[in-house]
């Protein structure tokens, strides 16, 4: 990276602008590999988990349905194949990477983020802000999975380190355990579905 990034403070003018050009090109060819490998999954009946679950398998099952067409159609496949890449293109580039999800952010007005930081018409997510269990753009999939095992083991250390007069801080660490155990439980049932 450190070759990449002198080739362009050495060119004169616009070098910022075309080091993230090339950043976000990355970007979006990492998001459509991500993309592309979660509608693989969904074909293997690997579904998404989370508030977005539904919106996503749609979307997916609008794909497959144009793939299925595609194979079995007359030769207007290129045509639709390029259509294809240019939905989950559209898809991928709505995607930011969360620590614990899959944050599809196609839509500020629908972002709990930022809602909670009263900024709801930003252009990014605050992924300091996220919480992902609760807003309708976010998925969550079998990758992040340890990072919710992880944080449910820690979060029953503290409850189980807690004295008896702790309350208040006892009822925020058992939802918080909750939400954990939700998480979990709807990755794990969300593997075993068929497609819709
Ligand atoms: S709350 Fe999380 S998933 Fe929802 S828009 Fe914000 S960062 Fe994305």
């Amino acid at each position: 990276m450190t070759a990449t990034t002198e080739g362009y403070a050495s060119r004169p003018g616009g070098a910022q602008a075309e080091l993230l050009a090339e950043v976000n090109k990355h970007e979006t060819e990492r998001n459509l590999d991500l993309v592309w490998a979660e509608f693989r999954n969904y074909q293997q009946g690997i579904m998404p988990a989370g508030p977005g679950a539904h919106e996503l398998t749609e979307f997916f099952a609008h794909i497959d349905g144009k793939l299925t067409t595609s194979e079995t159609g007359p030769p207007k496949t290129q045509r639709s194949d390029r259509e294809v890449l240019n939905l989950l293109t559209r898809r991928a580039q709505t995607l930011h990477l969360g620590t614990a999800n899959y944050c599809w952010f196609s839509d500020p007005s629908r972002a709990l983020c930022l809602k909670l930081a009263g900024t709801p018409n930003a252009d990014r997510p605050l992924a300091g802000m996220c919480d992902s269990a609760r807003c309708p753009q976010a998925t969550h999939h079998p990758c992040h999975r340890p990072v919710w095992a992880e944080h449910a083991a820690q979060t029953k250390t503290f409850l189980g380190s807690l004295g008896p007069t702790r309350k208040t801080e006892r009822a925020r660490l058992q939802a918080d355990f909750n939400r954990a155990l939700g998480v979990l439980d709807a990755i794990d049932t969300a593997i075993n579905q068929t497609k819709e």
